[in-house]
């Protein structure tokens, strides 16, 4: 195995985890009817629910926020924001948001009023869930043009978050001006993190340009893809991230972006425009009634101050290398100890495979929630489930919708746990390997009648 790539930071502030015993974890698990999501978090020693938000801010951009201009207009904090997205990504015109969907809620309507087609479409190699309610609310269609590549978890592919190109084409071309624009979502995360080659971003943006439409990109873990272009394609072995994310952003016309990944902020998002200044001022009408005015757009001035230090902080090389590193870190200890994943690795998660590692349990008793839920009380740690629970059922005919995937997502939020923590969870997970024979699969008690995996509540069978 690869060396450990140990923490390149030191530690200033500690915030005590608390570990539980076995029979706290099994009272709390029941309290909250079997579902992690209904845990309260301090019964949680280790918490992968997610990335979004949960990083820990560097001493600089903690001393950022004391330098926060509460300036209703103008301030200087703005400033210092749309200056550095100028300078990172070449964009001319910045909106701050709240989060990412935040600026999708002011840009997509915009883009379908556009759209000369009777009936508009957004083409994206995979819309996030927020990004396709978003599209579907401002009255369009939400398509997935994924290269098939990605879904088998098991052979390794480095750009499982591409679009497939020639099915991209064919719709274009079929569609013609119902396409109000082309999103690309770097990296993929619906697909596990999964990065998208340059070749690719070049190519789908050739082809939208070709035809006059935007090109948006979704720039949540921008960094992280840039990383894994040096890593992965040859001809950008020496390039800096820095110009990289630049050449990617060249590809784009605008971007949204949720600042709670890769900008390294626990609240904050942007929404930006590269020279369409006439798009820009309609985004910016939009941002006053549902975000705040639009040199702060619901953030205080102090969370763009720390913002504006977190983007450059996300490219630096030792942190994503680590970053990425600790990733694959879990991934490898994992299939060493015969946990199966999805692989390669992504850029913030590690996906365990619960069809294969839980055989037994049917789609309907939701295996991977039910991994989920042994990983916990096993050693506290929340996960996710990623499948039949999360899909939900066909809103016509009330059937349980067919799952591609049964997986668990381990994941891990940025400076804030060590590589012990990785090898504890690692051991916790092989622990319940070695027994999964009988783990069991769960049965609801109460199944809400839309987005039921927040509020669900479960017994097993
Ligand atoms: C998180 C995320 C969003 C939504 O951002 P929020 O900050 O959660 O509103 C949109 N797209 C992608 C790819 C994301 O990862």
């Amino acid at each position: 195995m690869a060396r450990r790539i140990p923490e390149p930071f030191r530690i200033k502030m500690v915030e005590p985890i608390r570990q539980t015993t076995s029979e706290d974890r099994r009272e709390a698990l029941e309290v909250a009817g079997w579902n992690p999501f209904l845990l309260k978090a301090e019964d949680v020693y280790i918490d992968l629910l997610t990335d979004s938000g949960t990083g820990a801010m560097s001493d600089r951009q903690w001393a950022g926020l004391m330098m926060g201009d509460e300036a209703y207009a103008g301030s200087r904090n703005f400033l210092h924001l749309a200056d550095t997205v100028r300078e990172l990504f070449g964009y001319a015109h910045t909106i701050p948001t709240h989060q990412g969907r935040g600026a999708e809620q002011i840009l997509f309507p915009e883009l379908v009023k556009r759209c000369r087609g009777e009936r508009p479409v957004f083409l994206s190699n995979y819309h996030f869930d927020t990004t396709k309610a978003h599209v579907e609310l401002a009255g369009a269609r939400a398509v997935n043009v994924l290269t098939p590549q990605a879904l088998d978890t098991g052979t390794a592919y480095d750009w499982k978050g591409d679009f497939d190109l020639p099915r991209l084409g064919e719709i274009v071309a079929a569609e013609g001006d119902n396409v109000a624009a082309v999103i690309i979502t770097i990296t993929c995360n619906s697909a596990g993190g999964q990065p998208v080659s340059m070749g690719n971003i070049r190519a789908v943006s050739e082809l939208a340009r070709a035809r006059g439409i935007p090109v948006v990109i979704d720039a949540a873990r921008f960094a992280e893809n840039a990383w894994f272009i040096r890593e992965r394609d040859p001809a950008y072995a020496g390039a800096s991230i820095a110009a990289i994310v630049r050449e990617m952003f060249d590809c784009g016309d605008m971007f949204t972006m949720s600042a709670k990944k890769d900008g390294l902020v626990n609240i904050g998002g942007l929404c930006c425009f590269k020279d369409d200044e006439e798009l820009f001022r309609a985004a910016q009408v939009r941002c006053v009634p549902m975000e705040g005015f639009v040199t702060y757009g619901g953030l205080a001035g102090r969370d763009m101050e720390a913002l504006a230090i977190g983007l450059k902080e996300g490219l630096d090389d030792a942190f994503l290398s680590y970053r990425i590193g600790q990733v694959a870190y879990l991934g490898e200890r994992l299939r060493e100890g015969g946990v199966p994943i999805q692989t390669p690795t992504g850029g913030h998660a590690v996906f365990v495979d619960a069809k294969l590692l839980l055989p037994h349990i049917p789609a309907e008793q939701f295996p991977a929630h039910a991994l989920a839920c042994e990983l916990y009380l096993e050693g506290g740690v929340r996960a996710v489930e990623i499948g039949s629970l999360l899909l939900g059922r066909n809103p016509q005919s009330g059937k349980q919708e067919p799952s591609p995937f049964e997986l668990m997502r381990l994941t891990i939020p940025r400076r804030v746990y060590t590589n012990d923590h990785m090898d504890y969870i690692a051991d916790c997970l092989i622990a319940v390997k070695r027994r999964a024979s009988e783990v069991r699969g769960l049965t609801f008690d109460y199944e809400p009648p839309i987005l039921r995996h927040f509020m669900a509540r479960l017994r097993p069978v």
